[in-house]
């Protein structure tokens, strides 16, 4: 089996590295990179050791399997052969007609974002690698763009606090954000709407900030649902009293499918202190902040608000690497003696695959 890897449009990173030839190599897969893939992360054509590199055309030829970070455009996908199987993040929960796109082409297609968040499937969680890039990230460039110092500093010219962060969302961005934010020595409090993020949060030696009356389902896999706008109105209330104080807020609460919830409106940035920044991580989803814009840092009465969904692509070599580790465990079991092994039966495996043939007696 000929596995592709592409070179990806805007993004430096790579979905395989090079250390990931070799264990695919024991699975009968063997690796065509394109030209230029790993450059990017800092991976050289040559470092692809036991790998062919071709030009992009030649690879997208050849392919019987295709794996990637970002969907392919439709010209390169229109370029492969029927059956020939996609690996990426298609995010169909946010692109509903990605899956009839890829089925088009009569493609099979399995999305890395749609593997079950289970103990078993921990190894292959491409979410959580980058999510975890993107917490510390956050933290670094809100760093960056304070005026002031995150730890308390005692000099002999005197003593300066240390800054305070807020953290929205406390999942694996958030957690790592306060991880990052508590190790360069500010002070840190945090709120979910899921219970269970609570005691994360305090072992990690932030405040919990509590909000009664959260709406929690066990049916969700893990992730949060959608809270009622009294709910929300009261959050907002308890942000804004918060934000007065904070330095930096690290903004990650997401809704799987639906639009990030609201929850620091402009009048909050208004209320913030002059050098105070904003880190949105819910950017590409409408973003928590209401003046957030996707991919730009703007300033609102002396706010700094940086919106962007992914900045682990600001990390691209060990986000490359985690995101080839995660995926060789998944092709451990997607592939067997060098074909596809299609086990149904298997939920990782139905879980990632999203162009199952329709049902025959769908249409009945
Ligand atoms: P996510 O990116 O979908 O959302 C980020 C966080 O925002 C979540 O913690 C969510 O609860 C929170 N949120 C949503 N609405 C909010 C609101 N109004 N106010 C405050 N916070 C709000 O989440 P994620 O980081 O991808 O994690 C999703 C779930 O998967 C979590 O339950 C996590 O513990 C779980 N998980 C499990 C595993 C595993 O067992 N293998 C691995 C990773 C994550």
């Amino acid at each position: 089996m000929k596995l592709a890897i592409p070179r990806e449009g805007n993004d430096p990173r790579v979905a395989l590295t090079p250390d990931a030839v070799a264990k695919l190599s024991e699975l009968g897969v063997e690796v065509c990179v394109e030209k230029g893939a790993g450059q990017g992360a800092f991976y050289a054509d040559d470092d692809y050791d036991g790998a062919t590199v071709l030009d992009r055309d030649a690879l997208l030829k050849s392919a019987d399997m295709v794996l990637s970070i970002h969907p392919l455009p439709d010209e390169d996908l229109a370029k492969l052969s029927p059956e020939t199987v996609v690996i990426a993040e298609f995010k169909p929960f946010a692109d509903a007609e990605i899956t009839d796109r890829l089925r088009g082409h009569k493609l099979k297609a399995f999305s890395l974002d749609m593997i079950p968040r289970t103990t078993l499937a921990q190894s292959m969680d491409v979410l959580s690698s980058m999510a975890s890039i993107a917490g510390y990230k956050a933290v670094l460039e809100a760093s960056r763009l304070l005026p002031r110092y995150f730890p308390m500093m005692i000099t002999a010219a005197g003593s300066i606090r240390p800054a305070t962060v807020l953290v929205l969302g406390a999942g694996v961005a958030g957690l790592q954000a306060i991880a990052t934010a508590r190790r360069l020595g500010a002070q840190v409090e945090a709120f979910d709407t899921r219970s269970a993020a609570k005691e994360e949060v305090k072992s990690l030696g932030a405040k919990f900030i509590e909000i009664e009356g959260a709406k929690e389902d066990t049916g969700a896999g893990g992730y949060a649902v959608e809270q009622s706008e009294e709910f929300l109105k009261r959050q907002r209330e308890e942000v804004q009293n918060r934000a007065m104080k904070a330095d930096v807020i690290i903004t990650t609460a997401q809704v799987r499918g639906r639009k990030a919830p609201l929850l620091v409106p402009k009048s909050t940035v208004e209320q913030m202190k002059p050098g105070s920044v904003i880190i949105d991580l819910a950017a590409s989803t409408g973003g928590n902040c209401e003046l957030t814009q996707d991919n730009q840092t703007i300033v609102h009465n002396k706010v700094s608000i940086l919106g962007n969904s992914n900045l682990a692509a600001l990390m691209p070599q060990n986000a490359s690497q985690l995101y080839a580790n995660n995926v060789v465990n998944f092709l451990k079991i997607l592939v067997k003696d060098g074909a596809l092994n299609l086990d149904l039966g298997n939920e990782i495996i139905r879980g990632a695959y999203i162009t199952p043939a329709p049902e025959a007696n769908e249409n009945e």
